[in-house]
């Protein structure tokens, strides 16, 4: 892998010249002179308090007041001097997304509205399970990536968020728990393609893995990328664990339905997949969508073991979730069972994924800033297993 690859900006610019053609982002919130806790993970918190000739432990101090206490009012934090307390409200601000809607789905997951300005919003999931709690993470406004059966696919990048933004979604859900529940699992799996904005991305997960942040453990933090096999490196080194939004079991459906796999083939994208694996000791997860008639039969199914076979990994089958215009179906049950029976005759692990929050538009692949195309609710469709 050549180091130049692993550049942001070699990616942004296929992005643009390939998917995008040309579209600029839209600007950001207005600066302030302060900066914003939360868009900084420790090293940057050190290096500002360095400045001003503070020790590199009162950063550990402040981010344990703040993320683990809870606590952001700087007259709180009692192991900090007076002097010290009293400058810190001219260099620090602690602000977060504005949540504008938050909704409940009859099977408990729950979505979250936020605003990033400029009337723009991203979504954040919040899953429960028997044994879990995972929060679903958006890392863009729209998406460059264009995946065919995507709704935030169909959007376009309007803009890739700041740290601030992707750990203020974190903060304010976290903050929203009931007494004793806990998230205990991140996936940057929203709106967005999370390797299109890896500045952001990887510095968020900095905060969340750091035992002076969230202290989450690094096999609870996953990243999904639709397959841009430059900046797959990037994940392995973060120790975050890798899932890849496959969709097809070859080339000719892959360039169809993801446009990326023109740019990086399946080959490539396998070849990376093992590398990850290899280097981190962990298997990928590869996430399938499933769409009737395109890529849901039974010899699709044998291809698509043929494609995996030597890649440590989960399968994941996802019954395609329906939007507002969307040019694809969801398979029938029947099919879906037998597809995944063909594959676990090869001894993969593979299961079908539980729609959820289907009803308040919150499943995978429904999400959107266009917050005004949902509908605010819809009479739950029977999904394959809910
Ligand atoms: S599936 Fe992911 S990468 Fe593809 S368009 Fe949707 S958000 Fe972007």
């Amino acid at each position: 892998m050549r180091s130049k690859d692993l550049n942001p900006q070699n990616f942004t610019e296929f992005a643009d010249e390939v998917v995008l053609k040309g579209r600029e982002e839209e600007p950001r919130k207005e600066d302030t002179q302060k900066v914003n806790f939360y868009g900084l993970e420790l090293d940057d918190l050190k290096d500002l308090l360095k400045k001003l000739g503070k020790e590199s432990y009162r950063a550990q101090q402040l981010f344990k007041w703040v993320y683990q206490s809870r606590v952001t009012d700087f007259e709180e934090m009692s192991n900090i001097s007076k002097k010290f307390r009293a400058e810190l409200p001219d260099l620090i601000s602690f602000e977060l997304p504005k949540v504008v809607e938050h909704l409940v789905s009859k099977d408990g997951t729950q979505k979250f509205l936020f605003d990033v300005g400029f009337s723009k919003t991203v979504e954040a999931v919040l899953i429960p399970s028997d044994d879990r709690l995972t929060l679903c993470l958006s890392s863009e406004v729209g998406c460059n990536m264009a995946c065919k059966f995507c709704f935030t696919g169909k959007q376009k990048l309007k803009r890739r968020l700041t740290a601030d933004e992707i750990v203020g979604q974190f903060m304010q859900v976290h903050d929203r728990l009931k007494e004793g529940q806990r998230i205990s699992n991140i996936v940057f799996m929203g709106m967005g393609e999370p390797l299109d904005n890896p500045e952001a991305v990887f510095k968020t997960i900095k905060v969340l893995h750091s035992t002076w942040g969230m202290n989450f453990s690094r096999r609870k933090v996953t990243v999904s990328t639709s397959g841009l096999v430059p900046q797959i490196p990037l994940i392995t080194e973060s120790g975050a664990r890798l899932a890849v939004s496959l969709n097809a079991p070859n080339d000719e459906i892959r360039n169809f339905i993801m446009p990326i796999n023109k740019k990086y083939n399946i080959k490539k994208l396998m070849d990376a997949c093992r590398e990850h694996t290899s280097k981190a000791r962990d298997r990928v997860t590869f996430e399938y969508v499933l769409l009737k008639g395109v890529n849901d039969s039974i010899e699709h199914a044998r291809q698509l073991r043929k494609i995996i076979r030597g890649v440590p990994c989960k399968l994941n089958l996802i019954p395609f979730n329906e939007h507002p215009g969307a040019d694809f179906h969801r398979s029938d049950s029947k099919d879906v069972f037998r597809f995944q029976k063909e594959i676990l005759n090869t001894g993969t692990h593979v299961t079908i994924r539980r729609t959820m929050g289907r009803d308040i538009f919150a499943a995978c692949g429904q999400l959107t800033s266009h917050y005004n195309e949902h509908p605010k609710k819809q009479e739950v469709q029977t999904g394959i297993l809910g």
